[in-house]
């Protein structure tokens, strides 16, 4: 069975103390047949690479396209590796719906030119939902990475079910899944895909006993380690049968 992958987004959360403190705690874990990775502001990602054990893979939660030049306040995918990373979200809704769609085609394929995994969110809204429109909604989002052969991975994040406690159901889930691997199979595409939206340790062993979800992306829970180290224990127990 594949490894599964449990990824922390902290968002905009932490300042170097409580970031520190929550590392030092997920240091302690044993972390064979789990890929953890944690996706801090950029403001830590330097501190978090330098204290964090070397199986915690490091992420950031956006990039610029652009290698390096005169654009104020973005970060290259280029500085991203340099200190450390491995993947970078690209996508996130909370960022989609402010920024919109069109830099993310290109924000892939920088990632990929400087070895970065993607990690690629995707998911419809609660209104879209209600009219039926989930489907066109995804595969409009997936067309984005037509013709790009690149390792990557996709987190089906329901904006409904996003920071809000409740997470779909776990039929829900899988469905999409299906549907998110069939069209990607039709683009020949290789992902891993994620399930994200309100994954705590109450709903951890549901989520990871379909095996169609290769992991879970993780938001406020990421936040505290005891309940970040308990998803981790799940899915690594759950997947080790
Ligand atoms: C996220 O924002 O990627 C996320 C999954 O958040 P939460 O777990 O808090 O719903």
């Amino acid at each position: 069975m594949r490894k599964p992958i449990v990824a922390a987004n902290w968002k905009m959360n932490l300042t170097k103390k409580s970031a520190e403190d929550l590392i030092a705690k997920l240091n302690e874990f044993v972390y064979e047949d789990v890929e953890v990775i944690i996706m801090p502001p950029f403001t830590l990602l330097d501190m978090a690479a330098s204290i964090a054990d070397n199986r915690i893979k490091l992420g950031a939660q956006n990039c610029y396209y652009k290698k390096s030049g005169a654009f104020t306040g973005e970060i290259s995918p280029d500085m991203l590796v340099d200190i450390g990373c491995k993947y970078v979200i690209v996508g996130h809704s909370e960022r989609r719906h402010i920024f919109g769609n069109d830099l993310l085609r290109k924000k892939l394929a920088a990632s990929k030119r400087a070895g970065l995994i993607p990690v690629y969110c995707i998911g419809e809204t609660l209104d879209e939902k209600r009219k039926g429109k989930k489907e066109s909604v995804l595969s409009e989002q997936l067309n984005i990475i037509d013709n790009l052969s690149m390792s990557l991975i996709v987190a089906y994040e329901p904006v409904w079910a996003i920071g809000t406690g409740v997470a779909a159901e776990v039929v829900t889930i899988r469905e999409t899944i299906k549907l998110i691997r069939q069209k990607l199979r039709e683009k020949g595409v290789k992902a891993s895909v994620l399930y994200g939206g309100s994954v705590k340790p109450d709903n951890a062993k549901e989520i990871a006993s379909e095996t169609l979800i290769d992991g879970a992306l993780v938001g406020g829970s990421g936040l505290n380690a005891s309940s970040f180290l308990q998803i981790i224990d799940i899915f690594k127990e759950v997947r080790k049968c």
